[in-house]
Parts: C-alpha cells; sequence; structure tokens
C-alpha cells in the first residue's frame, strides 16, 4: 500500500513531465473510479484542463490545473501513476484510466485490486475537504514540531501505532513506515498515544522524519505493485529494520524482532528496545 514515500516518488518522476500539459483526452474505463460520480463527466470535465503544478498532500496526488480546480488521487491499495504509459497497456486489464497529453504522450492509471479514487474539486474546495477528513501535518514540513504532535496525541487512549496510521496526528504515514518510526523512536506501538512523554514524542517527531525521508531517498519500498511512475521498483524494502522481519535480530540491539496486532495490522518491533513501560 503505498504510503508518503511511494505518493512522493511517483509525484517527483510525475510533476516535470505533467506540468503545462493540457489533458487533450481522457478515457476513465473503471467507473469505481470516480463513484458516486460518473467516469464519463468527471472525463469530459478533466478534458482541456492544463496542469499547473502536481503536489502531495499525506497520500493524495493533487493535480493543480491552472482552472484552480484540483484532481485528488488516492492509490489505496495499489493504484498507480505510468508516465509514459507503458507498452501494450491496451492489453492491460487492470489500466483503468488513460489520459493523452498535449506532447502526444499518454498517462496510464493502473489498479488491481480497484480501491483506487479520482475526485475533480472545484477551485477553492481543497482546505474543506481536507479539514473534512481531519488530515493531520505534513509530517516533513515546518508545521510538524514535537509541541504540535504531542497536542494531537494528548489524552488519546488508542495504541500509538494506531494514531499514526489514523493520519490525524500525521498525514501520509501508512503500516510500514509508523513501525520504523517506533523503532527510531524506541517508542513500543502498543503504549497509549497519550501516554507518551515529552521525550518520546520528540524522539517519535524525529523517527517519523527519518524513515519518511529514507523512504523517498530509497524510492519508496516495493513489496508487491508498488512501482514508480517510471516503472521502477522501490529499495526501501532492503532497509527495513523491524517491518516483515518477525525473528531476525534487530538492526540495533540484536534480540529477535517480534510481530503482534494493532488496530488489526501486522506490527513488528523490538522488545528490548522497544520496552513498554
Ligand atoms: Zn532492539
Amino acid at each position: 500500500m503505498p504510503e508518503l514515500p511511494e505518493v512522493e516518488t511517483i509525484r517527483s518522476s510525475l510533476a516535470p513531465a505533467l506540468t503545462g500539459r493540457r489533458l487533450e483526452r481522457v478515457e476513465i474505463l473503471d467507473p469505481r473510479l470516480t463513484r458516486p460520480e460518473p467516469p464519463e463527466l468527471v472525463a469530459a470535465a478533466l478534458e482541456g484542463e492544463r496542469v499547473a503544478d502536481v503536489r502531495r498532500r499525506g497520500k493524495y496526488l493533487v493535480v493543480v490545473f491552472e482552472s484552480g480546480r484540483h484532481l485528488l488521487v488516492h492509490l489505496r491499495m495499489t493504484g498507480n501513476v505510468l508516465h509514459p504509459a507503458p507498452e501494450g497497456r491496451e492489453d492491460d486489464p487492470h489500466v483503468r484510466a488513460v489520459i493523452r497529453l498535449d506532447d502526444g504522450s499518454d498517462v496510464a492509471y493502473r489498479d488491481v485490486r480497484r480501491f483506487g479514487t479520482w475526485e475533480l474539486l472545484e477551485p477553492n474546495e481543497l482546505e474543506t475537504y481536507f479539514a473534512a477528513r481531519r488530515l493531520g501535518a505534513e509530517p516533513l514540513g515546518r508545521s510538524f514540531t514535537a509541541a504540535r504532535l504531542g497536542r494531537s496525541l494528548a489524552g488519546r487512549r488508542a495504541p500509538i501505532k494506531a494514531a499514526l496510521l489514523d493520519q490525524r496526528a500525521a498525514a501520509g504515514i501508512g503500516n510500514i513506515y509508523a513501525d520504523e518510526a517506533l523503532w527510531y523512536a524506541q517508542v513500543n506501538p502498543l503504549t497509549p498515544a497519550g501516554d507518551l512523554d515529552e521525550a518520546e514524542v520528540s524522539a517519535l517527531r524525529e523517527g517519523v522524519r527519518k524513515a519518511l525521508r529514507l523512504g523517498i531517498r530509497r524510492q519508496g519500498a516495493t513489496l508487491r505493485d508498488y512501482r514508480g511512475a517510471d516503472g521502477r521498483r522501490g529499495r526501501m524494502q532492503d532497509e527495513f529494520n523491524v517491518y516483515g522481519r518477525e525473528g531476525e535480530p534487530c538492526e540495533r540491539c540484536g534480540a529477535p524482532v517480534a510481530k503482534t496486532r494493532v488496530a488489526g495490522r501486522g506490527t513488528w518491533f523490538c522488545p528490548t528496545c522497544q520496552e513498554r513501560h
């Protein structure tokens, strides 16, 4: 499932290819992508729009148009945006949409599990949209301070791992980077979020940023489906400290990595350096 580093990797290669380009033809082949909006309506509305920028907010790709509209793309489980569209896409049953740009190249949206979404917002709807979803701070942004993180965790009884996953404390963290961040911070994933002391909150902020930055540098983690927009695999999976490493030695202390479940998700941690207190 793409998290912030994977989405950022896709964004950074799409931005130079799309910025300044006009969408000449848009085909949305799967009605699930835009529902409840009819796909042909969304496709018609997108045709003629010119891309001003490609941004990211949490796990959302945000295509900014010169008209002030925004296309929000959420990749969910297995979505991906590919440019240039790979050869043989006409025969690929997982391609759900194709955009022809005014330079003659195609962008393909591919999604095996079909949970991804496209939403076209009118000008000035973006902030309301994110506020309604209580989307938290950008963890790599300047406003993501330890004080702010502490305030958003205060009083919460949910395990800290669950609090990181629900996007309110910080946007863009999923299962992989939550486990890696908690390992860096030496915080047990089951600790009630509101019980973290000041030093732990501060360590967690650093851990979140460290894990996400490393993920971006390695162009994301490819476990199954994820690819960059250029079709390349990420390399972050070679650098996990705990994620998916049950029974293997902790990179810090050598104790075997343990696995538990938090919020229904497999959760890996070092029982020695992330001891519960
Ligand atoms: Zn350890």
